[in-house]
């Protein structure tokens, strides 16, 4: 998945003992200092950087610390999206949101000041004192998204940022941790979460993670992680997302919701809960796209059948048409239900 070869860092990345951790963890990269995480020239803003994109997420790594902490509400997923420890991925989704905001480039960056980060959190949770009512997002804790930005299990590769985050929540009461993954990386299994995070894995039919999925744990592997998170202490739920149409998607789905409904025992079963999100698209990451990896834009960018849509963030994305997807949504729901019967679904859009 990583192989370090250059390391960007803010001047004060030595001194912080997480970024001298980071750093001493790839002993054998180059070094090289710039004046803030977001500013690492030659790598951001670089049309010609595309060519590389695959090559920066496995070789470029960016240590910086997070200036402004603050932990915004959301209500979908989660109640709150924490502050990110991090952010970018080594993995390479051809659909992915992340660098619709970083552009040409989308390695890693870890921030290094995970303790102030986690102390935030700490004072955050307990300002808000208990979870006055159930709500799609948990019935009784308050759930914080960790990796919005990433991926936390491969984050877990390159620092112990995602283990501070579990081992704070296991120690919490009345919060929860909470991140979508594509990746199983089984050391988490070693760790002691005591059901304060919940893993939601991504899943999508085999055949289009195949082509969409770009460097990510197999489906199927996927699947077969989930009965071991769960006994590892985890709550593991099932990001259904993001749901690609084309002709013959319902078949495609329905197989994959019977490969969980055999791959899955009692115990993660009796836990189970989904969400469920049709693909967004964006103009900018399709041209993107188009200079690496234009097979998939076969697939995700389909004018006849998407609409342009002002996104919560304020981003102009295409979605699916709005009358056909409530079809469709409606569709997923009924097959949800029948072949993982009892298996709740938190959202669906
Ligand atoms: S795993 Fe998530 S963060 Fe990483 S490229 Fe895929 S969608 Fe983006």
């Amino acid at each position: 998945m990583l192989d370090v070869r250059t390391i960007f860092h803010e001047p004060s990345v030595p001194d912080h003992p997480r970024g001298a951790q980071v750093l001493a963890r790839f002993p054998d990269a180059e070094r090289v200092e710039v004046p803030s995480h977001q500013q690492v020239p030659g790598l951001y803003g670089n049309p010609g950087g595309v060519q590389d994109w695959i090559r920066n997420k496995r070789q470029v790594l960016v240590l910086g610390e997070k200036k402004s902490l603050s932990a915004r509400p959301n209500g979908r997923s989660a109640d709150f999206i924490a502050p990110s420890t991090s952010n970018g991925c080594a993995m390479a989704c051809a659909y992915c949101y992340v660098p619709r905001r970083k552009g040409y480039a989308n390695p890693i960056t870890v921030f290094v000041n995970v303790d102030r980060i986690a102390r935030y959190l700490e004072g955050h949770v307990r300002r808000q004192g208990p979870k006055p009512q159930p709500n799609q997002c948990d019935p009784v804790d308050w759930v914080y998204d960790v990796g919005e930005n990433g991926d936390c299990s491969v984050d877990a590769l390159v620092s112990d940022n995602v283990r501070d985050l579990v081992d704070l929540f296991g120690r919490l009461d009345g919060a929860k941790a909470s991140f979508a993954t594509k990746f199983v990386n089984r050391d988490l299994l070693g760790w002691e979460p005591h059901g304060g995070t919940r893993v939601r894995f991504s899943l999508m039919p085999a055949e289009r993670a195949r082509l969409l999925d770009l460097r990510t744990t197999p489906v199927a592997e996927r699947i077969a992680a989930i009965d071991d998170f769960v006994a590892a202490g985890y709550e593991v739920h099932l990001n259904l997302s993001p749901v690609v149409v084309h002709e013959g998607w319902q078949e495609e789905w329905r197989e994959l919701l019977r490969q969980v409904a055999d791959g899955v025992g009692p115990a993660a079963r009796a836990q189970l809960a989904a969400e469920i999100i049709f693909l967004t698209h964006h103009e900018g990451l399709h041209e993107v796209n188009l200079g690496w990896h234009p097979q998939a834009e076969e697939w995700l960018w389909r004018p006849d059948l998407q609409e342009p849509k002002r996104s919560q963030s304020g981003q102009d994305n295409v979605r699916y048409r709005a009358a056909w997807k409530a079809r469709w949504v409606q569709q997923l729901r009924e097959m949800v239900a029948e072949e993982l019967p009892g298996c709740r679904i938190r959202y669906a859009f």
